[in-house]
């Protein structure tokens, strides 16, 4: 029996936060002994929109860093860096010889994040191809996906079977998988929205200090109703807040709880995770060289089958090789 290969994508355009560890990271962690997977940090993906050199390349080693303190086994699962995977381009520019304009411009995230007008790079339209060829690349066949990405994987199935039936077999045409165990946090201080890297003062990053987690969570955004309880229309605050701690701990809030008593519960569970991950970060970051080392041996270890994937292209297309 062939494993199953699985791609993780984080991207550098902020700090790594408690959302992508319950949705994603703690996914990657869990399915590392029984899938082949690769964690990428996917930093030209972080240039689609207006961007600071220096900080994604400090977010860059931050993230590899961060993934590594929380227990990414790199002898396990590579972790690349996109950019430094150069078949990932050549891929990308392939694909766009059998990707519509129309499909691209059809794309809700492309609608929704060029729709303040200005200067909009013509790689927020072209992304989600880059997205496939990272997907296609590496002979992928599950995805994790959120919502938010269903759409920008079935682009990358249909690039797949598109090119497989007009150029003869190449790609593995991948599928989208719900992890086990992923969670979906919201904002602590918007609960109606996701926590993500921008924005809110209600977003826990895996590395701020445990008094940042403590007011952060102190300050979340609760209800009228005073009473401890699953309500995600009502209560969406509350919600939060349980499913955060049942997340972190395995743990339902205990009965007749206040909300202060649960926040309280919830900051010792979230620290319970946080704690051990800054301690590890401190260590590695101490050593960036480590670091750098495990991402170029990541790079090794997927580059060949990545150019072999781009010769079966490139032959397909016609090109001479
Ligand atoms: P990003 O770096 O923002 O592209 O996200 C990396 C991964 O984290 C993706 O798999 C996302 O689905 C996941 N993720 C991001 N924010 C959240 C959230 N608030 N709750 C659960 N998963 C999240």
């Amino acid at each position: 029996m062939t494993t199953t290969r699985r791609l993780t994508g984080f991207k550098p355009t902020g700090h790594l936060h408690l959302g992508n560890l319950l949705g994603a990271l703690r996914p990657l962690l869990a399915a590392q002994a029984h899938t082949d997977s690769i964690a990428m940090i996917a930093d030209l993906h972080a240039l689609t929109m207006d961007h600071d050199p220096a900080r994604v390349r400090a977010l860059t080693l931050e993230q590899a860093t961060v993934l590594l303190a929380a227990g990414v086994d790199p002898d396990r699962t590579p972790i690349i860096v996109q950019s430094q995977v150069p078949e990932h381009t050549e891929l990308h520019y392939l694909l766009e010889c059998v990707a519509g304009f129309g499909e691209a411009a059809r794309m809700i995230q492309f609608r929704e994040k060029s729709a303040g007008g200005g200067h909009v790079r013509l790689s927020l339209l072209t992304y989600p191809v880059l997205m496939a060829a990272d997907i296609l690349l590496h002979d992928i066949d599950q995805v994790p996906v959120g919502e938010d990405q269903n759409q920008h994987l079935e682009l990358a199935r249909t690039l797949a079977t598109r090119f497989n039936t007009r150029y003869g077999k190449t790609f593995t045409v991948p599928e989208g998988v719900r992890p086990e165990a992923a969670a979906r946090v919201m904002d602590l201080a918007e609960p109606s929205a996701k926590m993500g890297k921008s924005g809110s003062t209600g977003r826990i990053a895996l590395l701020d200090p445990p008094e940042v987690v403590h007011r952060t969570i102190a300050r979340a955004v609760t209800d009228e109703l005073a009473v401890v309880r699953r309500d995600p229309d009502r209560q969406p605050g509350v919600t939060n807040l349980i499913d955060i701690l049942a997340a972190c701990s395995g743990r339902a809030p205990g009965d007749g709880h206040s909300y202060g008593k649960l926040k309280r519960e919830v900051t010792d569970a979230v620290e319970a995770l946080l704690t051990p991950i800054r301690a590890r970060h401190a260590e590695l970051s101490a050593d960036p060289g480590h670091v750098r080392e495990i991402l170029a041996a990541g790079v090794a270890a997927v580059r060949p089958r990545a150019i072999a994937a781009v010769r079966r292209t490139r032959t397909a297309l016609g090109l001479l090789n």
